[in-house]
């Protein structure tokens, strides 16, 4: 028999819709900054500036000198799935780091945020703020250029994910990592994060626009790594391998100091990880992981990015080449160095 009450469907409102959007893209305060690095640098920022307190939960501000948003676009740029750089026709082909049009929305749910900016050549900034999905009209504001982000109190809205967060320490050393990596894909832009928390005012990391990659790498990694570094550059199948990878004698305990990019994109993948570590298994002992910065380019069309909201996972048309490229460049650079595989030696 049927005594059940029959479920009915509704839509959800926009603020859920958001919040639940914001749970896969902000994870952490580094996610936070991650996303808003992303749109000063898609903004053609030279110069990116990052405030965080304790550890980004209480602030995070980020200041750009990009070409900013016209202030009648303010509204949409809080608005779901709405989005300046692709036009939703071709999602193969992205030269852009977002795509979305889900950051600003999703920290607008989580966070106090207030968007203050200035478009190139308009005659004066405006400035709109948002808080739990409610947001308040645009206002004129004063403001040189370039846009300012801030997002306050992250995650006050939802105290279940405010718990997950990690000592203030770990939370800062996220965000410095995030900030690292998008220093290494955009070498000519400066960056410079500072702990702007009660009683501390201080630079936490600082790379002044560098003319190259393997200056930036230098600024990032070290003078050590620049020096133990072997200069990469592979090609297989229209996929390119480029980057600097440490000789085996500068391995470390673990493997933080492995950075991939995807077509200027910082990704986490196993696929490439896994490569990196067969190009040195010959060489490094099984606890010694390689340091390396190794890009990936290729037609966007061999690659989607468009995996997880937070866009740090891809997909390759063909993982295979790509793993051989890895393994045989780096391989090919090793035994150029002197550090042979031990198949190679034998014969
Ligand atoms: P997406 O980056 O995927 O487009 P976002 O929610 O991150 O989505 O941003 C929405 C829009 O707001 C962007 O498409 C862009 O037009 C605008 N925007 C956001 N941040 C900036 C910035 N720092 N400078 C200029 N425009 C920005
Ligand atoms: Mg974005």
């Amino acid at each position: 028999d049927h005594h059940m009450i029959l479920p009915r469907i509704r839509q959800l409102d926009e603020g859920a819709v958001n919040r639940i959007a914001a749970g896969e893209v902000v994870e952490r305060p580094a996610s936070a900054v991650k996303e808003l690095v992303e749109n000063a640098l898609d903004a053609q920022a030279t110069r990116v500036t990052i405030d965080i307190a304790d550890g980004g939960r209480t602030l995070i501000r980020v200041t750009d000198d990009g070409h900013g948003i016209d202030a009648n676009d303010l509204p949409l740029a809080l608005s779901r799935h709405a989005t300046s750089k692709i036009d939703g026709s071709d999602l193969l082909n992205i030269h852009s780091f977002g795509f979305r049009g889900e950051a600003l929305p999703s920290l607008g749910a989580v966070g106090r945020l207030t968007i203050t900016s200035r478009a190139t050549g308009a005659s004066e900034a405006a400035t709109i703020h948002v808080n739990g999905g409610r947001i308040a009209p645009a206002r004129p504001a004063a403001l040189r250029g370039g846009t300012v982000v801030e997002l306050r109190d992250l995650f006050h809205a939802t105290p279940a994910r405010l718990k997950f967060l990690k000592s203030e320490r770990s939370e800062t050393m996220a965000v410095g990592d995030a900030i690292r990596r998008l220093a290494m894909a955009e070498p000519s832009v400066a960056f410079t994060l500072r702990d702007v928390s009660e009683g501390g005012d201080r630079v936490l990391f600082r790379a002044d626009a560098c003319a190259s990659l393997a200056d930036r790498l230098a600024t990032v990694l070290g003078r050590d790594f620049a020096e133990n570094a072997l200069s990469i550059d592979a090609e297989r199948e229209g996929f390119r391998l480029t980057g600097h990878a440490a000789l085996p004698t500068y391995s470390r305990g673990n493997a933080v100091h492995q950075y991939l990019f995807v077509n200027g994109r910082p990704v986490r993948d196993r696929m490439l990880t896994g490569a990196l570590r067969g190009a040195y298994m010959d060489v490094l002992a099984r606890d010694r992981h390689a340091v390396a910065a190794l890009f990936v380019t290729c037609d966007p069309v061999l690659v989607d990015c468009n995996v997880h909201p937070a866009k740090t996972e891809v997909r390759f048309r063909d993982a295979g080449i790509v793993r051989g490229l890895i393994v045989s460049g780096l391989r090919h650079a090793l035994a150029g160095a002197g550090h042979r595989a031990s198949t190679t030696v034998a014969d």
